[in-house]
């Protein structure tokens, strides 16, 4: 017998393949879907509008996979911190941020480390463990919204997404899915580390929004802080920021995390606006977050201050971003997982 499907690895188009491949209409995938995803169930008994014979043939060829967190923790602004044990042992974590008016951001992941091994970041220190299979993706989300409303996502957790493309678009595809949960572009964010190739890949496919890790205006600096800078350079990287498919009103996010006398100058300001140039653009400023991995030092507030000033009187949407869930090692750059938790500490 061959093995048992995970339906929660088929993006919407890959389920209907699967289903006329047993010689059911096309429409049961948007009726499984709905099952899977705004329903959350995983049992094919429980799928009472689907004929019984239909249900007990999926059972003999499909499961559906869920999370349940192994690990929650509550920091003092609220932000929440659930960690997912997977099957091969592995684990990740995802994060619940609450911003304004009530609503909640999730933040999740998509590899169990990450090969990009930039010099500020703990989960870059530890190196690729594994990509994240598309099932292991969504159930970060499904496992969330089971007790909690999630307005946004973005991938901006543990790993690079676009060196996971593939299983990253399928779990794209599956949250934007009207059947499944139905966010819109909007409401979804992928960071990248700028891998060109795949960033321009990336936009022909999904249609949601990019942000870019920048963090350096020079390829000197970046070279040091993003060692994938030496594959794309900074200019290669904003040509393809520039020929980036955007909707109408839609602009990428350039992240830059502000470290003390590295990338915090008033030159680095100049130069960034140089870069920004001819890019629909906004830019978030995020305070370096210390951490017992790294020597850099967070900025000094009248340096954050001078920076975004510089940036806003030259007309570029500059937000200030304050790192959240501190206290629980669930800020920018602190996911590490348990078992590389346990290495640190051996
Ligand atoms: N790998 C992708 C996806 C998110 S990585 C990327 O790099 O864009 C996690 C995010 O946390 C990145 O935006 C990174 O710039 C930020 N980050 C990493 N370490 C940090 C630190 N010590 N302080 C603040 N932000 C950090
Ligand atoms: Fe990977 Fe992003 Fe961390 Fe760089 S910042 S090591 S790309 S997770």
């Amino acid at each position: 017998m061959s093995p048992l499907i995970d339906l929660k690895n088929l993006s919407p188009l890959e389920l209907e393949a699967f289903l006329t491949g047993l010689g059911k209409e096309r429409f049961r995938a948007g009726q499984l879907l709905r099952w899977i995803y705004p329903r959350g169930v995983t049992d094919f008994a429980a799928m009472t509008d689907l004929a019984k014979a239909f249900r007990e043939e999926l059972a003999e060829r499909a499961v559906v996979s869920s999370f349940v967190p192994e690990f929650e923790e509550v920091s003092r602004d609220g932000t929440r911190k659930f960690l997912f044990r997977l099957a091969d042992g592995q684990s990740v974590e995802t994060v619940l941020i609450p911003m304004e008016e009530g609503r909640a951001t999730l933040c999740i992941s998509t590899q169990v480390g990450c090969a990009m091994q930039c010099a500020f970041c703990l989960t870059g220190t530890f190196g690729l463990t594994r990509n994240l299979t598309a099932a292991e993706i969504v159930n970060q989300v499904c496992a969330v919204r089971a007790s909690f409303p999630v307005d946004n996502i973005v991938l901006m957790g543990m790993g690079e997404p676009l060196h996971n493309l593939d299983n990253v678009v399928r779990a794209l595809e599956i949250l934007c899915s009207t059947s499944g949960f139905d966010y819109s572009t909007r409401k979804v964010t992928l960071s990248t580390s700028g891998l060109v190739p795949e960033m321009l890949e990336f936009g022909r496919r999904v249609c949601v929004n990019l942000a870019v890790s920048l963090n350096a205006t020079t390829d000197a600096v970046r070279n040091e802080l993003m060692p994938i800078n030496r594959r794309y350079p900074l200019a290669e990287l904003m040509r393809a920021c520039r020929e980036y498919p955007l909707l109408p009103r839609q602009r990428i996010t350039f992240e830059y995390i502000l470290i003390r006398g590295v990338n915090d100058s008033l030159d680095d300001a100049r130069r960034l606006v140089k870069l920004l140039h001819g890019v629909k653009a906004k830019v978030n400023l995020i305070p370096f977050n210390e951490h017992a991995g790294s020597a850099f030092l967070a900025p000094d507030p009248a340096a954050i201050e001078a920076f975004q000033r510089h940036l806003l009187n030259r007309n570029i949407v500059a937000i200030r971003r304050a790192s959240k869930g501190q206290d629980i090692s669930a800020a920018c750059g602190q996911l590490k997982g348990k078992l590389e938790e346990q290495k640190l500490l051996t």
